[in-house]
């Protein structure tokens, strides 16, 4: 039992300025955490029990798929990052600095490099595989731009784990073992997620996921079909090749330039020429790690950045500014196409369903009509580059795709032998030979699902934990403290819940009720028992559901029973 006098649970009534989504502001006021630093907070009381309740979980279920729990140190040397490469690559998310002696570290974002400098060391035979190491521990990313509070920290608890098999076969039953403890891991936690395919980043490797908890304020967009259980995140999300003709023909005849002064939107130029703007060919350029390169997209869709990455290969892609384009295509952007141009031209597959189309002349305003694909210009070749967009069909089943918005809590990725080939993590098969080692790697962030579970479980009143992850299960409140009656009773249920195992917070605190009730709610506790006096005198109590604000009267002497029902049921919601 805790009691509120001698807990440092320091709610304010205020709603800080610099916070923008709810649970930042819900974890300010109810007293959670403080900002010591951009990104950089101080865990109170009451918000150290919500991460240690999710660690809990996480080291409940990944002991349960046969991970090890391991802890690796947060400073790491520079030579491991320079055997993967990653020194170089992974820009300055990297926090970098010197000891004494002048040798270089870095605050580990993530631990592929130091597992399997481990594993290269320990792991000699097939028969120690596969293998699984877990850690919970302080990462730092010095993020750009660090907010919402525990959402986009610098540093933050993650809990990253690793697997090490023989062979490609093995990886996959590791990975599919890693997506189930996710699936019973965040179900635990009372979450409604989504598991989505993800591109694979920096991180590199060959498949992966994404679990997405469903918020407003996510800063993902996912797609998911309404029919099958197929979802992906936008970044990555295929389109289907469109159907024969689909995007129509402005015209026949050979091209011709028309002048279009001063239009350069899509919007513009096909409402000048009066032209259904699915049949503008977009033109961009974009400079990439592989040198400039033109791609092509209908008018009515957009590029995929991270597809076009994707598709060359490339370390990074952006887009050309002002200069760049009037150097490449001798005119000011907007009136950029395909027919002439000198660089390296890609296409989306729906440039390659226009019979006959429009698009920029590469000179200050004019544009060709009636460009035909193929005959007029021949892009090096065809490729889904475009964003998913509204009306697109399910890639899986054809079924009708809804667009909204996630929180990425948890990421798994098979990374194939990306790190163990670099670092040379090597072991002996059953004949004696040489296999370089198949990995993969599974984060969740803990602060940041603890945040995610705050967007999804809020209302006018403050937080309303799942009771899987809350600071306490039950508040008992008297009313008013002096008088012996309602403290002796609030006393004697708070020790009795607490000998049979229920989390409680005793609000002893001499302040108004109203003052209580509002904490209480405020801090999201999810149930909540009230002495009052005049029920007191009559042998009664209160209890109140957090969540659905129902309360029933309950004789003291069942009082406790009540509330460990109340608890359980909660409990069960959580169950996975
Ligand atoms: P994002 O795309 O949101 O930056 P990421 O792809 O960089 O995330 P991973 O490298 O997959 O993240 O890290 C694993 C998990 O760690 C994420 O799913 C998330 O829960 C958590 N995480 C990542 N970055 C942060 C951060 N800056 N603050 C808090 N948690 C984070
Ligand atoms: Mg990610």
């Amino acid at each position: 039992m805790i009691r509120y006098t001698r807990f440092l649970m320091p709610t304010t009534k205020e709603t800080p300025s610099d916070a923008e989504v709810v649970s930042h502001r819900l974890m300010l006021r109810a007293g959670l955490i403080r900002k010591v630093a951009s990104g950089i907070y101080n865990y109170l009381p009451a918000g150290l029990k919500v991460l240690r309740k999710v660690e809990r979980i996480l080291r409940e279920e990944m002991d349960r798929a046969g991970a090890q729990e391991v802890l690796m140190p947060s400073v790491v040397p520079s030579e491991l990052w320079k055997e993967s490469g990653r020194w170089d690559a992974y820009g300055k998310e990297l926090l970098r600095f010197k000891d004494r002696a002048d040798r270089e570290f870095c605050l580990g974002p993530t631990h592929e490099e130091v597992v399997t400098d481990l594993i290269r060391r320990e792991v000699r035979s097939y028969r120690q595989l596969p293998m699984n190491l877990y850690q919970i521990q302080d990462k730092f990313r010095d993020e750009i731009r660090p907010r919402f509070g525990l959402m986009r920290g610098r540093e933050f608890f993650m809990k990253d784990a690793y697997s090490f098999d023989m062979g490609e076969e093995g990886a996959k039953e590791s990975y599919r073992k890693m997506y189930e403890a996710y699936c019973r891991i965040f179900k635990r936690m009372g979450l409604d997620f989504r598991a989505v395919e993800a591109d694979t980043g920096n991180i590199g490797g060959s498949s992966s996921h994404e679990f997405m908890v469903i918020a407003d304020s996510g800063e993902d967009a996912i797609v998911s079909c309404a029919s099958c259980d197929h979802g992906a995140n936008v970044e990555k999300a295929e389109c289907l090749p469109p159907t024969a003709g689909t995007a129509g023909s402005n015209g026949a005849g050979p091209a011709r330039k028309v002048a279009t002064p001063g239009r350069r939107t899509i919007e513009e130029v096909s409402s000048f020429l009066g032209i259904d703007p699915g049949t503008l060919i977009k033109t961009l350029l974009f400079e990439t790690s592989a040198g400039d390169v033109a791609v092509l997209v209908s008018g009515k869709f957009e590029v995929n950045e991270i597809k076009v990455r994707n598709h060359l290969g490339a370390e990074w892609v952006r887009l050309a500014d002002e200069a760049r384009v009037r150097a490449v295509t001798g005119a000011p952007s907007g009136f950029a196409g395909p027919v002439g141009l000198s660089v390296r031209t890609i296409a989306d597959r729906s440039v390659q369903a226009i019979s006959s189309g429009a698009t920029g002349a590469n000179e200050k305003d004019a544009h060709l009509v009636d460009v035909v694909p193929g005959r007029d210009f021949s892009p090096e070749g065809y490729a889904d580059l475009r964003v998913v967009s509204a009306g697109d069909p399910c890639p899986r089943c054809g079924g009708e795709l809804r667009f909204s918005r996630g929180i990425e809590v948890g990421h798994v990725f098979r990374l194939g032998t990306k790190y163990s080939e670099a670092m040379r993590a090597v072991c002996l098969d059953a004949d004696g030979r040489e296999q370089v080692i198949a990995m993969g790697c599974y984060g969740i962030g803990v602060g940041r699902t603890a945040a995610a579970a705050i967007e999804q479980n809020h209302d006018g009143d403050g937080i309303v934990w799942p009771i899987s992850i809350a600071p306490f299960e039950v508040a008992v409140i008297p009313v008013n403290v002096k008088n012996a009656d309602v403290a002796g009773a609030a006393e004697r249920l708070s020790s009795d819940l607490d000998a049979r195992g229920v989390e409680v917070l005793l609000d002893d605190r001499e302040e108004r009720p109203g003052i209580k009730f509002k904490d209480a709610d405020l801090v999201g506790i999810p149930v909540r028992v009230t002495l009052g006096e005049k029920n007191v005198a009559a042998g009664f109590g209160e209890l109140r559901d957090r969540k659905s604000g129902e309360t029933v009267r309950v004789g003291l002497s069942d009082l406790a029973e009540s509330v460990l029902a109340m608890v359980a049921r909660k409990k069960a919601e959580c169950a996975a």
